[in-house]
């Protein structure tokens, strides 16, 4: 797998404002943020999209999903609620080949998306 944007980051090779992190993912602000709050959550263990997961670890998806949950948590979501978003592949407009999760919210949502 070729090295990404987000491999960087989470090498501290490029900078990137943390706003959550634990023993699974790495959560930092959206530099193009599309509502107030506006995070990506990578998992330490790569994988670049949804298609990966037919070969990984059931119990890693698991703790990679518990740990959006508790990302969001972190940034104060909780209680008013907000949207994960996967962008996978071309025609959904993947940029970055590193799965991420896209945590949005602090304001009223609109469905459907684009
Ligand atoms: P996607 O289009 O789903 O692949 O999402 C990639 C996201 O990465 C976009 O929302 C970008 O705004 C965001 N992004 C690109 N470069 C950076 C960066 N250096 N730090 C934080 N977010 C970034």
């Amino acid at each position: 797998m070729s090295e990404t944007l987000f491999d960087k980051i989470l090498k501290r090779e490029v900078p990137a404002k943390v706003a959550y992190e634990d023993e699974a993912v790495l959560a930092f602000h959206d530099i193009a943020p599309q509502a107030p709050i506006h995070i990506l959550v990578i998992p330490k263990k790569k994988w670049a999209r949804f298609a990966d997961f037919r070969a990984a670890d059931p119990e890693a998806i698991g703790h990679y999903m518990i740990s959006i949950a508790k990302a969001a948590e972190h940034v104060g979501l909780e209680a008013g609620g907000y949207r994960v978003v996967f962008n996978n592949g071309k025609d959904a407009q993947q940029t970055v080949d590193y799965i991420h999760a896209h945590i949005l919210g602090g304001r009223g949502l609109r469905w459907p998306p684009g």
